[in-house]
């Protein structure tokens, strides 16, 4: 299968949008542009890596943005987005991926689908795929007052991700280093590329004026209209240790959990519960135990991860219900901890985010104290289909 890498450019300083930060780093219905961004294509199976060039002076932005997403390190941003765009495919050279699908972090409503739609062409053989849309609007163009109208048949608005054979779009950004383009089919036009058109989206939209915001989050809200619920349940095998985690809280304890990540039960059985409402298989499928990879690994990355499909698909996570079954550790302490860690790796509201606990009444494992338990639902609100 030919590799394919996503290459996310983050470096613009553009401020048209208003705000104290680049329009990147906003959030448009909870999360950063950047990360939806970055969201839909780690979630796209066929997108081996991804590749973040994001500006020197914004590294902590970017790294609060796109916490708990897998992203190679980023790249730094130059003067242009031309020179950014450089900077990320010689950060990528190192890889030689097959191809390379560069896209503006600030069109984070791009759609699985078109993703899909690029790469699909640059496997059946274009050395360029470009997502273009026909102009619907008349055009008229003004000179010192005297007014003409363009004619519309052979015009199109360009989209992202564009897609290139990487050696090809490489050798380009190389080869016409300052030629101060403004997109990469500019250059592979420079080049001689052929280029392939892909049907573009309407809803594709780049996030550029401050009113592009309320249309982009009315588009967000608009494309969530269906709503499913996810089960899931956890149990893991008290062993020697001082403390367990918990919903993502460290608790001092007696005994440790048995398990091949921190074991954290109740971040288990809400992962499963959110992959259970997309229909996306369960934590093992995604984070298989066999794999030591994630051995120790924080169970927030889990269910970061889990949230981040959620984004990629255009939903949010409307509501999670977590109960924690176990005679001891004492729950009630910690259950506000709790709520807000889930609150912050699901990037949600506090007030959507449940934590409850029962005992057993001393019945069966969780009772004799063997282990602990854990059950979740979680409702998610998703395009529909
Ligand atoms: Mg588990």
């Amino acid at each position: 299968m030919s590799s394919i890498a996503a290459l996310i450019v983050a470096a613009g300083q553009g401020q048209r949008a208003g705000g104290s930060v680049p329009k990147q780093f906003q959030p448009l219905v909870g999360e950063p542009v950047l990360r939806r961004s970055v969201a839909a294509f780690a979630a796209v199976p066929e997108i081996r890596m991804v590749q973040v060039v994001t500006s020197a002076n914004r590294m902590a932005e970017t790294e609060t943005a796109l916490g708990g997403l897998a992203c190679l390190p980023f790249a730094m941003g130059g003067a242009t987005r031309q020179h950014s765009v450089r900077n990320g495919l010689e950060a990528l050279a190192l890889y030689a991926p097959d191809f390379v699908l560069v896209h503006d972090a600030a069109r984070p409503l791009v759609s699985a689908a078109l993703i899909r739609r690029v790469a699909a062409a640059l496997d059946e053989g274009a050395a360029a795929a470009i997502p273009l849309v026909r102009v619907a609007d008349t055009l008229k163009r003004e000179d010192a007052g005297e007014w003409a109208t363009v004619p519309r048949d052979a015009l199109y608005r360009a989209q992202t991700p564009q897609g290139f054979r990487f050696a090809a779009l490489l050798a380009a950004h190389r080869e016409f280093a300052d030629a101060g383009v403004t997109d990469d089919m500019a250059l592979a036009e420079l080049a001689g590329l052929p280029i392939t058109r892909v049907v573009g989206e309407e809803t594709n939209l780049k996030i550029t004026k401050e009113e592009d915001f309320t249309l982009a989050a009315a588009l967000l809200r608009g494309m969530t209209s269906e709503f499913r619920t996810g089960q899931g349940f956890d149990a893991h095998r008290f062993t020697a240790g001082d403390h367990v985690w918990l919903c993502g809280v460290k608790i001092p304890h007696a005994a440790g959990l048995e398990g091949h990540s921190d074991a954290d039960a109740g971040l288990h059985a809400l992962t499963d519960a959110i992959l259970g409402a997309l229909g996306a298989g369960d934590i093992g499928q995604h984070f298989p135990p066999t794999d030591e990879k994630w051995r120790g690994v924080p169970s927030s990355m889990f269910l970061a991860h889990a949230a981040g499909l959620v984004a990629a698909a255009g939903g949010a996570v409307v509501h999670c219900d977590v109960t924690l079954i176990c005679e001891r550790p004492k729950i009630a302490p910690h259950r506000e901890a709790m709520r807000a860690r889930i609150a912050e790796i699901l990037r949600i509201d506090i007030a959507r985010v449940s934590v409850k606990a029962t005992t057993t009444e001393g019945m069966g494992f969780p009772g004799r104290g063997e282990g602990l338990a854990a059950q979740a639902v979680a409702t998610v609100g998703l395009p529909p289909v």
